[in-house]
């Protein structure tokens, strides 16, 4: 997913003084990105191939975004023609790269573009209308092929009153990206925008909001919100980044998948636009929740091949169940442990309903390791939903067994905790030994979970593992799945119950 690289990975390939100018103009049209790009420095022979994003980090989706854009041109310095040639959907070769200075293109709009498969998700797409637009820097900025890691200096042609928001620093009127894996890892929204701030501790929040109707603000965001942020610092005892950007993006009838996108500093939410409602209130909240967590995994925690994207050809990594299984649970239970949901709330939503869903509408026989190898496949499109409750529910379940097995000293987050503190920013785990070293820094039984229930896909053993800690599922005929807190627990169970109820104090 969303990280920015370590820069010793470029060092290969950095060209010095080499950065990438682009103007990206929203003001000629109402569905198409205009786009030019000027060049510090010189390309080289081996630079000739221009690469468009065939999918983005943490979306597990092919998107192929050649397939959007038009009239790609290459300019020598005296605003001559070069010749271009297509390679294939995303790539264009420019014939005589040493002489090219400038290259122009167009690139439409996602929202509302149709295309026949592969439909981009809206949080992960872009949009232009009168007063606003969403750009998704993958869906229309591409680099030279030995150049991902350059610099990248954005300037956004439009109209004057518009407010941008992004977590991207400014610089000299343009937005500056470190490289093109920075520049994708930072959305922008800009148009007409409201915005609230606040200070948590060290980490300063930021909110812009486009609401179509001015339906729902960023103050009532923000104040929405301060549960959420406040949850999750306890959960992690200290958030791990200085400051954070929320994107909202409003509007009535969202054109496709609706959703929120995570990134290292920011994250961009595209939802159905209503009437501020305490149940809207509660499912966006939820899902700033997920996002937020995001930036402990996969931004703390990720294997090599999150570390160093690949934008050319669609690579899955097989830890999906930590980076959104484990999320989707973190995002429920830190707001059950702060004491922002009760305990009967916590179990229907993270419980009683996954479980529903999951037998529902999922198939029982395709693993976790099943839906994150096979993401990019359109059978596997269909599975990929089921890692937040599948997901969710093996990571709850875990929890549970190392609660047990540590009687109560270490649960899944503790287990999380040290492994941010193990790995962290820019020292990735293996994508091969990774569930060992989970073994190897816990219990043998923790090998046996994995090959069950992430590995493997044996049905999951909610009765055996939730009565340990007190808990019971029923099933009522023609009702749904139930699960609520036994009326007595032993001694051994209520123990465990606290433990699980709580955030653990860390043993290092
Ligand atoms: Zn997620």
């Amino acid at each position: 997913m969303v990280v920015i690289l370590k820069m010793v990975a470029f060092d290969v390939l950095a060209q010095d003084d080499f950065a990438m100018k682009y103007l990206i103009d929203v003001t000629r049209s109402l569905d198409t990105f205009e786009i030019e790009l000027e060049w510090d420095g010189k390309l080289k022979l081996e630079n000739e191939i221009f690469q468009f994003a065939a999918t983005a980090p943490g979306t597990y989706q092919t998107m192929d975004i050649g397939r959007f854009v038009s009239d790609f041109r290459a300019y020598d310095k005296k605003n001559r023609l070069l010749e271009v040639e297509q390679l294939g959907v995303n790539q264009f070769r420019i014939d005589q790269p040493k002489k090219s200075v400038r290259i122009t293109y167009k690139v439409a709009e996602t929202f509302d573009t149709k295309v026949k498969k592969n439909p981009v998700y809206l949080m992960a797409g872009s949009s232009i209308e009168e007063d606003h637009t969403l750009i998704n820097s993958h869906t229309m900025l591409g680099y030279f092929h030995g150049l991902q890691g350059q610099p990248i200096h954005v300037k956004l042609e439009r109209p004057e009153s518009w407010r941008v928001g992004t977590a991207l620093p400014h610089r000299d009127q343009a937005l500056v990206a470190e490289n093109f894996d920075h520049m994708v890892d930072s959305p922008i929204l800009a148009g007409k925008l409201t915005y609230a701030d606040t200070i948590l501790d060290n980490t300063r929040v930021e909110i812009y909001t486009y609401s179509a109707n001015n339906k729902i603000s960023s103050t009532d965001l923000l104040s929405n919100m301060s549960g959420v942020l406040d949850a999750s610092k306890q959960f992690l005892v200290e958030l791990p980044v200085d400051r954070y950007t929320f994107l909202y993006h409003f509007e009535p009838n969202p054109p496709g998948q609706t959703g929120a996108w995570e990134h290292s500093y920011s994250s961009e939410f595209v939802m159905p636009e209503g009437e501020f409602t305490p149940s809207r209130m509660k499912s966006i909240e939820h899902i700033a929740s997920h996002e937020f967590f995001h930036i402990v995994t996969p931004l703390n925690i990720h294997s090599e091949i999150i570390e160093q994207f690949n934008f050319v050809s669609p690579t899955p990594s097989s830890h999906l169940w930590l980076y959104e299984g484990v999320t989707e649970w973190a995002s429920n239970i830190l707001l059950y442990r702060g004491g922002k949901m009760d305990l009967n709330g916590y179990l229907k939503e993270a419980w009683s309903k996954k479980i529903m869903i999951t037998e529902k509408y999922f198939r029982e026989d395709w693993s976790l390791q099943d839906i994150a190898l096979r993401s990019y496949a359109e059978e596997g499109q269909k599975q990929y939903g089921n890692i937040y409750y599948k997901g969710s529910l093996v990571a709850g379940l875990l929890d549970i067994r190392l609660l047990e097995l540590s009687e109560g000293k270490l649960g899944l987050r503790e287990l999380i905790l040290n492994l941010v503190e193990k790995y962290g920013k820019g020292n990735p785990v293996s994508e091969e030994t990774f569930i060992e070293d989970i073994v190897d820094m816990t219990y043998p039984e923790i090998g046996d979970f994995f090959n069950k229930y992430v590995l493997g896909s044996e049905d999951l053993p909610y009765e055996e593992y939730l009565k340990k800690i007190g808990l019971k599922i029923v099933r009522p005929a023609k009702q749904p799945v139930s699960v609520f807190k036994a009326k007595k627990l032993t001694s051994e169970q209520g123990q465990l119950f606290d433990a699980w109820s709580q955030n653990l104090s860390l043993q290092r």
